[in-house]
Order: structure tokens, then sequence, then C-alpha cells
């Protein structure tokens, strides 16, 4: 097959849902489609599970089964479809903002009973800031939940989408009869049985017909042609370069653990989801369809087992192919690089494969070169914009607790944040370092990681932050900028990139710092140039 048509024929995506909503089951489900698997109950959950936080090694088993789910690959009508896999625990939502940098589209899944959650806000939030494709998958339909035009309207509100559904439900819960897919202009009978045979669409030519009423019965008939009256006069007919651009987002109902309604998502997601997208770097956009080939770290894992220590760093295909044993430049350190077993995915396996394509997921073995966000090229000096840090949301000092090992614990900390385990920050005033988390589970992540592969010791200590605000450099140094600097030391530190930030205490201290030095800029995420 062509380079082109290798390209054309990818998607790239991920499915972001607030924890239970049925990411893990509508996986699953869009594999068995693919053939990838044979059965249900195949895809390993990666979440932690509640209860897990004092548990430690429990939380690092469960996320070790994340990097045989970090990509599922799967072939579908002759497209190849990969799904990048994104933690749903709040504590990783690092790791997922990162891998949205990864993907062409996202699916939401939404839990037809709980409606939009707090996970599924700020996840959609990141996509919506950058544009991203999504689709939105209402699911359980097999439950009672909320009314359906109650929760379009909730998306809409909620999450700051314009939607448009693409297929409607007949009832919910114990009297869900069905699904009006609007797309196809057909409908499929739920009978209950997830061993139904998907294929038993009937297609609905004329919604007024009696056929309708002897289909489903007549209340339930005229039901459906109000609804859809109504979504036809409220909401927008659906348009694939609204979609494309971010500004519209189709909605499908259905229910995951039944198999009910996924293969109209899947259907319709491979028709108008997009095949890879350019990437802007610093220096230019690169297309996909560029001969020579380029690529970004979104992600990196350590091996949990202390006798192989090596790491996978995670690699999107942005332009050119990857090859097998052919030197790379790894641009940050200048430095030539050859693979020569490069792991691809394919459901839930990885085998070493010797050619991948843009949109596709490469792993390498890394013994500690790879940051995220580097990049790689055949030779061409471009750098792939950085990937954002958002502020942690807990701050604590780290304190060396073996003085003989303070090598050791240095250069551990420096590798877990490069891995993007947490972020590191030094105190302008005394040099003391900081971490700061997302999560609280990082701090025992570290520690134990510390100890286990560093052979260093640490202990922590709490430190009152409210937010990290990075400070907007200034070329030329104005008064003020220099009164801010030298009243605030106290608050100051730099981030692992050197940039200026500012710890504020409070909400109170943030508003009073921002009135009192007005031409200061504060930032809330790493990425605002
Ligand atoms: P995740 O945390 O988003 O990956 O959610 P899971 O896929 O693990 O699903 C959470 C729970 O919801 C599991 O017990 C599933 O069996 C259940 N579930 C998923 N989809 C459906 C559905 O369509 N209907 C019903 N009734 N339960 C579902």
């Amino acid at each position: 097959m062509s380079f082109l048509k290798e390209i054309q024929r990818r998607r790239t995506f991920g499915i972001i849902s607030h924890p239970d909503a049925g990411k893990t089951t509508l996986t699953e489900k869009l594999l068995l489609f693919g053939g990838a698997i044979q059965e249900a109950g195949a895809v390993k959950s990666n979440k932690i599970k509640k209860g897990a936080t004092s548990d430690f090694m429990e939380i690092e088993r469960q996320r070790g089964i994340s990097v045989a789910t970090s990509v599922l690959a799967f072939e579908y009508n002759g497209i190849k479809v990969n799904i990048l896999d994104t933690p749903g625990h709040k504590d990783f939502a690092e790791d997922t903002f990162r891998t949205l940098t990864a993907v062409d589209s996202v699916i939401v899944v939404i839990d037809v009973a709980k409606g939009v959650e707090e996970q599924t806000e700020k996840l959609v939030e990141v996509c919506r800031m950058r544009k991203i494709p999504m689709i939105v998958f209402i699911n359980k339909l097999d439950r009672e939940g909320k009314d359906a035009f109650d929760l379009l309207d909730e998306v809409e509100q909620k999450l700051g989408l314009s939607v448009t559904p693409l297929s409607f439900p007949i009832g919910m819960g114990y009297d869900f009869k069905g699904i009006y897919n609007i797309w196809e202009k057909n409908i499929n009978l739920f009978s209950g049985d997830s061993r139904k045979n998907i294929e038993e669409t009937i297609h609905v030519s004329d919604l007024s017909s009696d056929d309708l009423d002897t289909l489903i019965g007549e209340q339930s008939a005229n039901e459906l042609r109000d609804n859809l009256e109504l979504v036809e006069g409220v909401y927008p007919e659906f348009n694939k370069d609204d979609y494309l651009n971010g500004n519209l987002q189709p909605v499908f109902f259905g229910s995951a653990l039944n198999n009910f309604g996924v293969r109209e998502l899947l259907d319709c997601f491979v028709e108008i989801a997009p095949k890879p997208r350019p990437k802007e770097s610093e220096e230019r956009l690169i297309k996909p369809d560029e001969n020579k080939f380029t690529g970004f770290v979104f992600k990196i894992h350590a091996n949990m087992d202390p006798n192989h220590r090596d790491r996978l760093a995670f690699i999107k295909i942005v332009s050119g192919t990857f090859e097998r044993n052919k030197p790379y430049l790894h641009v940050r350190n200048n430095k030539k690089m050859k693979f020569s077993s490069p792991n691809a995915f394919f459901a839930e396996k990885k085998q070493i494969v010797d050619i991948s394509y843009p949109g596709d997921i490469v792993g390498l073995h890394d013994t500690g070169n790879f940051k995220i966000g580097d990049t790689l090229t055949e030779g061409e000096q471009i750098n792939y914009r950085g990937i954002p840090s958002f502020s942690p949301e807990h701050f604590r000092y780290i304190n060396n607790a073996d003085p003989l090992k303070s090598k050791q614990l240095y250069k551990g900390i420096d590798q877990l944040m490069d891995e993007g385990v947490a972020q590191l920050f030094t105190l302008e005033l005394n040099g003391r370092k900081i971490i700061g988390t997302v999560g609280a589970l990082q701090y025992e992540v570290i520690q134990y990681r510390l100890e286990h592969e560093y052979g260093a010791k640490c202990t922590y200590e709490n430190l009152n932050v409210f937010k990290a605000c990075w400070v907007d450099p200034e070329e030329v140094l104005t008064d003020e900028y220099k009164e801010f600097v030298r009243v605030k030391q106290r608050f100051l530190a730099k981030d692992k990139q050197n940039q200026l930030v500012f710890l504020a205490d409070s909400a109170f201290s943030l508003q009073m710092t921002q009135q009192k030095y007005p031409s200061i800029k504060f930032h809330f995420t790493s990425e605002f140039n």
C-alpha cells in the first residue's frame, strides 16, 4: 500500500470519561468489532480502584496494566484504528492531558444517569481549547437515566459544546426499545440480550408510515416522531467541517455493555473522524505526508520490574515513516539514535515492527535519554511545541533522608520528573526543592520509586501553596517587575525549564498581588508562548 494510503486510513483517538462511565467496556466492544479480541473481558481496566490509595503496590500493579493498554490498535473495514488509553483516575489526569496531545480526535463517554461529571468537564475543556474534534457517546441507556433533551442541554452548558444528535433513544431503562439512527435513517431494536445479532437493523425510510407503529407501538412511534421533529428544529444539521474544526459535536446514544449503538458509533467514527493531522512545531507546521520522519514523546512508562529498569517511551509519528534500525536525531540532546526493537501495538499485545506510519504510536526502550515532549527527526532541527503543565494541586518540600545518597536522590528526582510523574520547583530564596502533584498518590509513588530504583530516601514536608502561576518573562526589566521579584522573593521558584513561577499561598494573595503589580502577567499552565 502506498505511503499516502497508509496515512489516509489511520484514525488515532482517545476515549475520555469520568471513571465508571463505561470507557473500558466501550473500548472492548470496539475491539470486538475489529476482530482484535475474541471475547468480552479481554481488555483489562487500568483504572485505579477505590480504596487503593493506601496500598502502594496495588496501585503499581494496576498501573502496570496500563502499559499493555496504552495503545490498542485494530483494523475495521480497511481502517487502522489506534485507541490511546487515558487514565480516568483524577490523580493521573496529567497523563491524560499529555496523551491528548497525541490524539487526532476524541470520543467522550457520558453515563446517562449521572450526566456530565467532574472529570469529564476538565478533560473536555482541554480538548475544546485545542479544538480537537469530539464525538459524544451517552452510555447505559438500558438503565433509567436523565431525559435525552435534558442531557443534551447539560452537555452544551457544562461542557461548552455545540451538539447535534446523530441517533436518538426510543424509551429508556425498563422501557428502552431501541435507537433511531438519524445518521443512517434506520432503527435498531433493543432485545436486552447481549448476544443479540447486531445486524438486525431495520431501515425506516418514512417516519410517518404505520410500519413504525407496528414496530415499536403507537405511543412510542408518536413520541419518536415528536422527538425527532424537535431535534430537527433545535439542533443544527450535522456538518463534517464544523465537527473537524471542533465547532460541532455529534452525539450518539447506546449501551456499551449490551453492545448496543456501538456499531453505529464506530461506522460514523471511521467515516468522519480525522486522519492524522498536521502539527505545529516551534519552527514550522509539519504535515503527515512529508517524506521525512518526525515524531514526539508524549508518554514514558517505567518498567516496574526492579531487574529491568528500562523505560518505554511512547512516540507519536507525525510525518514520514519510522523504521527499525535507522538512525534518528534526538533534537534536544543533538544525538543520533537507532532503535533495534521498536514496539507497535495491536489489541493488547505489543510486537516489534519494521515500519510505522503517521498516526501510529511506537514504544521505544529507553535508558533515560527521553523526556516528555522530546522531538525525534531524520536530522532537521525542529521542536514540537511543549506539552503544557497545569498548576499542581498539592505541594510539598522534598528532603533528603540519607545524606550519603544525595546524588542518587537528585538523579532519581530528575528522571522521575522527565517521565512526568510530578513537577519540580526550586525556591529562589534558598534552593529548596518542592514537588507539585495533581494527586496525593504521586508522593507515595515517588518515595517508593526513589528508594527501589535509585536507592535514595526522602521525606516530605507540607507547604501551603494555592496555585503555581507562571510569570511572563520580561525582556526589559521594569521597576514594577523588579519590585515584584524583591517583595515576593519568598514565593518565587523556578520550574524545570527555568521559568519563573509565583507560588501563591491563597486565592486572595494572588488577587492582591495581581492588583499591586498589574503589568505582570500570570499564566496557569506552563505553555503560554
Ligand atoms: P470506566 O471506568 O469508564 O472504564 O467504566 P467501565 O467500562 O469499567 O464500566 C463501569 C461499570 O459500568 C461496569 O460495571 C460496567 O459493566 C458498567 N457498564 C458499562 N456500560 C454499561 C451499560 O451500557 N449499561 C449498564 N447497565 N452498565 C454498563
